[in-house]
């Protein structure tokens, strides 16, 4: 395979990246100077040795080794409260509206409306340790699901009241949903401040 077909092939991997909008990529680093591509491919290379997954929310932060994020091991966190979302994009996003203290949980993805694998698409079994280990340490008592309201994410939100029930039957805990505050087809990481406030108020 030529190099640009190569390179192409790897930017067709990224979120929402087709054939041509990767091909534009190609082309756009072949036009800038040498300099930009070579910090480019130094920075892809670094952000491996930099940047860690906090092992107990799975949230990407910097750090040297592998250990609790600023969320996790904040003194300050209130941690009656886990907020699950889908992604890190969505942790920027309602940290930014800075209207919830609470501990989160990044799932890592939707479940699919059909599958029979589900584990393979978002960390359940992670999840159900978060979950037990916040009740025993630190006696959580609220738990928000914030998934995008679309079919994906709605499907998402039912799977994990029935995954999280025989640990609420258990503990009980109250689980709520982040949806009556946001519009169908909302997704958190493009809702500005006011939507999050509102969606972060009105819960249920
Ligand atoms: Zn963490």
């Amino acid at each position: 395979m030529d190099p640009i077909n190569k390179l192409t092939e790897y930017f067709k991997e990224f979120p929402g990246i087709g054939e041509r909008q990767a091909r534009r990529f190609v082309y756009f680093l072949l036009h800038k100077n040498p300099n930009y591509v070579s910090n480019l491919g130094k920075e892809i290379l670094n952000i491996r040795n930099d940047i860690h997954q906090c092992p107990s929310c799975f949230l990407f932060f910097q750090s040297k080794e592998n250990k609790l994020c600023e969320v996790c091991s904040n003194p300050k966190t209130d941690k009656s409260k886990l907020l699950i979302i889908e992604k890190d994009a969505d942790y920027e996003n309602i940290k930014k509206s800075k209207i919830y203290g609470g501990l989160y949980f990044i799932l890592g993805g939707l479940v699919p409306i059909v599958t029979k694998d589900t584990p393979k698409y978002v960390r359940t079994k992670e999840l159900l340790q978060k979950v037990e280990g916040e009740i025993k340490d630190n006696s959580l008592e609220e738990i928000i699901l914030a998934l995008s309201l679309n079919p994906q994410g709605e499907h998402t939100d039912m799977y994990l009241r029935e995954l999280l029930a025989p640990l609420q039957r258990k503990y009980n805990f109250k689980i709520v949903s982040l949806g009556r505050g946001l519009s169908t087809g909302t997704e958190l990481e493009y809702s500005d401040n006011e939507t999050i406030k509102n969606a972060l108020n009105n819960r249920a």
